[in-house]
């Protein structure tokens, strides 16, 4: 994605560009991680010395609010944020702890209802031993 092009989407959603606020979306386009405020932070203060944990967060609260990124919460302790491209779900790995994003779909997250419930938020994660790791354990 190209500046312009975060520049015209920030525009839609009604999110004043700021220099900060630029640097933090093109860390999401640019990572596709699942940064933590920490992880945002001490990358980004390198860049911008002047940028405060406070200003990380907030951005990340107004890019959710605005359903640009998503929280979310995998261990109890630790809030992560993610960039909604496509609806997908996390698949988290016991001995790397990476997250991995899964995007074939199972049925129940494409459900806008379910027993008359109106979906809104899906937050379903996998929890198992991803392929890199299994292949290290067989060595
Ligand atoms: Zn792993
Ligand atoms: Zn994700």
């Amino acid at each position: 994605m190209k500046k312009e092009e975060i520049l015209k989407l920030f525009k839609e959603k009604g999110i004043k560009p700021s220099f900060q606020r630029v640097e933090v979306f093109k860390y999401f386009i640019e990572n596709k991680t699942h940064p933590s405020v920490d992880e945002i932070f001490k990358h980004l203060v390198k860049k911008i010395p002047t940028l405060s944990i406070t200003t990380v967060y907030n951005t990340l609260k107004l890019f959710c609010q605005k359903k640009l990124l998503s929280e979310i919460l995998i261990e109890e302790n630790q809030i992560k944020f993610d960039f909604i491209e496509k609806p997908h779900i996390h698949f988290k790995c016991k001995k790397c702890e990476k997250i991995y994003d899964i995007f074939k779909m199972c049925s129940i997250i494409k459900c806008k209802e379910v027993n008359g419930h109106k979906v809104e938020e899906h937050h379903i994660y996998l929890i198992g031993t991803c392929k890199e790791c299994l292949l290290k354990t067989k060595k």
